[in-house]
């Protein structure tokens, strides 16, 4: 049988853009409660959440099943700790290497 894989790689920088969005959001939310010294927070805080969020979306789809084609971004990024996902689509095995 064949064997399917993801790239590791790109499901770790979906981990690491989730991290950056979440420290984003935490600092314009501290920002915004900072009030007018804060907004220089709040304004780079919404920068590095909008660009982790947009470069989220271009590793996301890097993490194509590889037999059918489906999206499997969101299972490969909730696998931790797990080497195999399996597409929701055509059901297949896919190895995180
Ligand atoms: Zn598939």
């Amino acid at each position: 049988m064949k064997e399917y894989t993801l790239d590791k790689r790109w499901r770790n920088l979906c981990w690491l853009m989730l991290a950056l969005a979440m420290a984003g959001l935490m600092a314009a939310s501290a920002g915004s409660a900072m009030g007018a010294e804060g907004r220089g927070w709040l304004l780079g805080g919404t920068l590095v959440l909008i660009g982790a969020i947009a470069a989220l979306i271009v590793c996301g789809r890097k993490l194509r099943c590889p037999a059918c084609g489906r999206i499997v971004d969101r299972e490969a990024v909730q696998a931790f700790g797990k080497t195999q996902v399996s597409c929701p689509q055509c059901g297949r095995k896919l190895t995180l290497k």
